[in-house]
């Protein structure tokens, strides 16, 4: 069932990619040959290393601290199916959001949370390299579950989401994960339909979206969240932007796409996916550098 239901996602992935290919959305240097190889080599990683890593940690973890602990809180989801699913997306959205705010807000006085917040800027980075050094790259759906190594060992939600899925909330656990995994990729899609709505000459449609943007992150504010200046520090979640809105205080809503999207690339970064994905060298997010 879960196999299915990623196949789902990849699925959606790759039509939403052909779309943008066959209107022309990946041309003029929008994507480049290395947002694909990044993409491929992102998405293999995830689900080959680091998801499986994740769950036997996890289960290793559990079963020697808890032991019988397995399943103990299937209960929850047969009597309060859609309480725990609710519970169980806004806890998880909201750790997601909160570490990657932790990502971009600005640095910490503390040096310890200094050095975690460098490893953490490391990690998502190649979140935020898109195109080529011509500036004119954008953002596609390949960019979903691009990241460095290290992204998903140290986000706080997925090892949440695999806690979870161990204690028996099986079913919560894939529908959010499927659900979550749709929203993003569409959020990535070169495909702004939100603006529409959003310059819509129709005042109350305007408004009513504007409303919205601040319920549920959009594509635009996505891609701003991708863009180059200010508000690539801005709408941090993958879904409820409430949480922008209400506890970060990061949303911005635009009613256009980014002028330029993702952050300057360094030679290295330009030229190698491998060293994009590897990186290890942490020190160069500290202060000063
Ligand atoms: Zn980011
Ligand atoms: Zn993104």
């Amino acid at each position: 069932m879960e196999d299915l239901l990623k196949v789902a996602v990849i699925i959606f992935i790759m039509a939403a990619a052909a779309w943008e290919f066959a209107v022309g959305r990946g041309r003029d240097g929008r994507r480049t040959k290395k947002d694909w190889q990044m993409a491929i080599l992102a998405t293999f990683m995830m689900a080959v290393v680091q998801r499986p890593i994740l769950a036997i940690a996890v289960s290793v973890l559990l079963s020697g601290i808890f032991p019988s602990s397995a399943g103990s809180l299937a209960w929850l989801q047969q009597e309060y199916f859609w309480a725990a699913l609710i519970a169980y997306f806004c806890i998880e959205e909201f750790l997601h959001g909160g570490s990657h705010y932790f990502s971009h807000m600005k640095r910490p006085k503390n040096k310890a949370l200094q050095w975690i917040q460098a490893f953490y800027k490391m990690s998502h980075r190649p979140h935020h390299l898109s195109g080529g050094p011509d500036n004119k790259g954008q953002v596609t759906v390949l960019q979903t579950f691009i990241n460095g190594w290290a992204w998903w060992f140290i986000l706080p939600n997925f090892w949440f989401q695999i806690t979870c899925l161990y204690l028996g909330l099986t079913e919560v656990f894939i529908i959010a994960t499927v659900f979550k995994g749709l929203w993003a990729a569409h959020t990535h899609v070169n495909w702004n339909y939100d603006l529409y709505f959003l310059n819509h000459k129709n005042k109350w449609v305007r408004n009513i979206m504007w409303g919205l943007c601040h319920i549920i992150t959009f594509p635009t504010q996505h891609h701003q969240h991708h863009s180059r200046g200010k508000n690539s520090a801005k709408n941090v979640t993958a879904t409820l932007a409430i949480y922008d809105w209400l506890i970060f205080k990061t949303m911005a809503i635009e009613t256009s796409k980014p002028e330029i999207y993702g952050w300057r690339q360094s030679e290295d970064e330009a030229n190698s996916v491998f060293k994009r994905y590897f990186n290890t060298n942490v020190k160069k997010y500290m202060p000063g550098r």
